[in-house]
Formats: C-alpha cells, sequence, structure tokens
C-alpha cells in the first residue's frame, strides 16, 4: 500500500477538509503527507480564535476546545487534539470501518463537537441505533476540522461537494483567497460570507462566481454539485440538501459566452419577487428575494414564461439562447423545437403580411388547448382564402411536435410560437405602436396554475 492520506470519500465535510487543506498547503490532496498537516495548524487555529471566525465555529464545532467558553487554554487545547488526531492516523489501507473513508478503522467515536451534525453525546437526535456520534477514522476526523475554511457563511452555513476536481479546486482556491487577503489586511471577516441570506439565491451566485471568474471550458464538464445548507447549532441543528442538476450546470456555464448573456441576466432578474425595481438602487435591495427563475431550475420547473415579456411583446434573450435552454435543459427534441420555429415563423410572415394585430392578440388570448386550436384553425383557413398554398404545419408536426401531450403541453407550444412571433415582428410591433397592454398573465401570477 502506498503512504497515501488522503483519497475522497464522497463525505462532504470530509472533502471540503481535504480540498481546504490541500489549497492551504499547496499541494495535490493525494501528495499531503504528515508534515503538511502538523505545519498549518497553528495558523488555523490562531484564524479559528480571531471573533468573527469562532462565531462562524459555533456553527460548525459547537463544544469543542474553540467554542467551549469553559475551555481557557484553547489553542493547546485545540492544537493537542489536532496533534494527536495525526499521530493516529495511518496511511489508506483496502478496507476500514470508518463511516466516511471506509478504508480506516475507527478509533474513537466522534461527536458533534469533531463532525458536525452528528448529536451531542447523551442528547440522541439523528442517529440510527441511537448511537452516541459517528464513526470516522482520525485521518477523516482531522480534515473535517479544516472543512469551515471553505464553507461560505448565509446565515447558516453552505457547504459545496462536487464529484468534479476542477469546481473543488477552484472553490477553495477563492475560499482561500478571501482568506490570504483577511491575513494580509489584518481584517478577519470569518467564512466567506457576501450578504447572501437566501441559499438557493447563494448557491447560483457561487457557481456563476466560478464559471465567470476562471478561464475553464466549464461546459465540457458534468459535475454533480449538491449544497448543504446547515448549522449545528447546539439549540436546533438543521440541514437542507440542494442539487444541481447537471444540464442546469451546464446550461448556466454555456451562457456567459453568449452575445446575449447581458439578456440572460435580464431574465434572471424577472425572476425576483416582491421587488419594486422603480426603487431599487442597488443589488443588496433585491438579492436575498426569492427567485422564480433558480428556484424553477433547481426545482426541474420551466422557465420558459421568463423569456418572454408578453406586456412589450417582447423575446428576451432571442430564439438561439431558448433553444439551447429547451435542449440542455428541458431535454426538448431537436426535432420538436424546429416544427415550433417554423410555425411561429410562418405565423409572423402572416400576421406583417395582413397587417393584423387582432390575430396575434386571439394567440396571445387564446387560454386553453381548445381555444388555441381553435385560432390556429381559424388562421389556416384564412391563409387559404389569401391564396398562401403551403400548410401552416402537417397533420404530422400537429402530433408529433406541436402538441405531443395534447393538453399537458400547449401552453408550452403557445408560448414558444409567440415568443417565436415577437422576435420576428419586433420592428413591425413597435411600429404599430401598440402599447396596448393587454391584461396578460406575467410571470409571478402564472406559476400559481402550475
Ligand atoms: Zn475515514
Amino acid at each position: 500500500m502506498s503512504e497515501k492520506i488522503f483519497d475522497f470519500t464522497g463525505n462532504p465535510f470530509v472533502d471540503a477538509g481535504i480540498w481546504a487543506i490541500s489549497q492551504w498547503v499547496g499541494k495535490k490532496p493525494a501528495e499531503l503527507d504528515k508534515d503538511d498537516l502538523r505545519k498549518i495548524i497553528d495558523e488555523v487555529i490562531f484564524l479559528y480564535l480571531t471573533p468573527k471566525w469562532s462565531k462562524n465555529m459555533y456553527q460548525i464545532f459547537p463544544n469543542n476546545p474553540i467554542t467551549n467558553n469553559a475551555v481557557k487554554d484553547k489553542k493547546d487545547r485545540y492544537s493537542q487534539i489536532l496533534n494527536e488526531l495525526i499521530e493516529e492516523m495511518s496511511p489508506l489501507s483496502s478496507n476500514g470501518d470508518c463511516i466516511s473513508c471506509g478504508r480506516r478503522n475507527v478509533l474513537n467515536r466522534s461527536t458533534k463537537d469533531r463532525v458536525p451534525l452528528t448529536g451531542s453525546k447523551k442528547v440522541i437526535n439523528y442517529f440510527s441505533y441511537g448511537i452516541d456520534g459517528a464513526d470516522y477514522c482520525p485521518a477523516c476526523t482531522f480534515a473535517i476540522q479544516f472543512s469551515p475554511l471553505i464553507t461560505y457563511s448565509c446565515v447558516k452555513m453552505l457547504l459545496i461537494h462536487s464529484n468534479s476536481d476542477k469546481i473543488m479546486h477552484y472553490w477553495s482556491k477563492k475560499a482561500k483567497e478571501n482568506i490570504d487577503k483577511q491575513m494580509s489586511t489584518k481584517n478577519y471577516t470569518g467564512c466567506l460570507n457576501e450578504g447572501f441570506k437566501n441559499p438557493k439565491n447563494a448557491l447560483f451566485h457561487i457557481i456563476q462566481d466560478i464559471i465567470l471568474s476562471y478561464d475553464v471550458r466549464w461546459y465540457l464538464e458534468k459535475p454533480s454539485i449538491n449544497f448543504y445548507h446547515f448549522t449545528n447549532f447546539s439549540q436546533g441543528p438543521a440541514l437542507d440538501i440542494y442539487h444541481i442538476p447537471t444540464p442546469v450546470f451546464k446550461f448556466l456555464a454555456y451562457i456567459p459566452q453568449h452575445e446575449k448573456f447581458e439578456e440572460w441576466l435580464k431574465i434572471v432578474r424577472r425572476g425576483y419577487r416582491f421587488v419594486d425595481w422603480n426603487k431599487v438602487k442597488e443589488e443588496n435591495e433585491y438579492k436575498n428575494n426569492p427567485n422564480t427563475v433558480y428556484n424553477n431550475l433547481l426545482e426541474g420547473k420551466s422557465i420558459i414564461r421568463f423569456f418572454i415579456d408578453r406586456k412589450n411583446k417582447e423575446a428576451i434573450g432571442g430564439w438561439d439562447l431558448i433553444s439551447h435552454y429547451l435542449e440542455e435543459v428541458r431535454n426538448m427534441e431537436e426535432k420538436r423545437i424546429n416544427a415550433i420555429k417554423k410555425v411561429g415563423d410562418e405565423l409572423a410572415a402572416y400576421i406583417e403580411s395582413i397587417d393584423d394585430m387582432k390575430t396575434l392578440n386571439r394567440l396571445e388570448m387564446a387560454n386553453d388547448y381548445r381555444s388555441f386550436r381553435n385560432v390556429l384553425r381559424i388562421i389556416m383557413k384564412k391563409r387559404i382564402s389569401n391564396g398562401i398554398k403551403n400548410p401552416l404545419f402537417t397533420f404530422d408536426d400537429y402530433v408529433n411536435y406541436l402538441f405531443p401531450e395534447g393538453n399537458l403541453t400547449w401552453r408550452e407550444t403557445q408560448d414558444l410560437i409567440l415568443f417565436r412571433i415577437y422576435e420576428k415582428l419586433q420592428p413591425w410591433i413597435i411600429q404599430q405602436g401598440n402599447q396596448a397592454k393587454i391584461e396578460i398573465q406575467e410571470p409571478e401570477e402564472a406559476q400559481k396554475e402550475e
């Protein structure tokens, strides 16, 4: 067996700690040795003992020497614990009873002063079999002690975990850069904190920040990413887990290179609820409001409506961006996307040729599957009587691509057709000077019915 101490375990706390140590030492995780671990102890304890860091520590390791008020010689006590763990740890072997790495044996069971969310000895809250604590080997227990270094503060604590080395490497790099800044200015502000209180908005911010800050071909990554929003606070430990679907990550990674990136930001802004945009002066005034675009991306719900400004008859982001979203995130067949686009194009050309806003209004107002089909049928008839020979769509297109699940997907089709018409007819719509603000559902209301 090699002398390798750390390999990734899939346990978010342990892996975060390994990345934090690796970043601190400046070595790859697999290359870390006991000397590296010994070297970082004093610096990290110094950091933890500064007021704001130790305040964060209450949420991560209540009752450890840093946070236990009864402990007087905090530095020495914690240093002793960490050094003992180093002495006890052995290189990875092929098996073991540690519930994190499974490749080393447990010497002492850990409780929440060392491992978050593992109860408090006699107070048994989360535990299967009612055991007091959890079985972590010395090396995994040691690693966890450094996880606060790359934990994000968002009222509770937010921990990012991914199977992508690139994501974890760049995230831990970002956190370390923040710590370096704190140390060089001697202004110790605790775990990375950017004023986010809403964990969902925070995690989208974090992802976008990683994508934009580091020049990596992110769209080639296919990471699985989880965010753990937790507190280990004595009065009420809690945990929420958010999973970022891989297609959503790929889409987010693709957007910054798109010429309509600015319009995407507009789409995201439309997702914020309860914001009076006339009064907003800075991001802090809305960045913690619930955002339906983010919410829907996390929950696998559609955000098509946020691309469409029905009030101003505007297609935000353009067909190229929305079709990429449909394909990547909604898993929509290319043939269906193209069939809808074609119908949108035909309808736009027809509406412009007869100069008829009423037809567009009818398409907008159709409020159920039946009336929408009816409007299309009337247009088809009129087109024929106007001498247009090619049909609006074929029967096959109708059944397979326009309304494949009939009542279930008709509104999606309507939205996309309107999107395409708005895009094609933008100059005509402006020329019409039609700002008749027909009362049509705006996104926020539209959510209620979904
Ligand atoms: Zn272990």
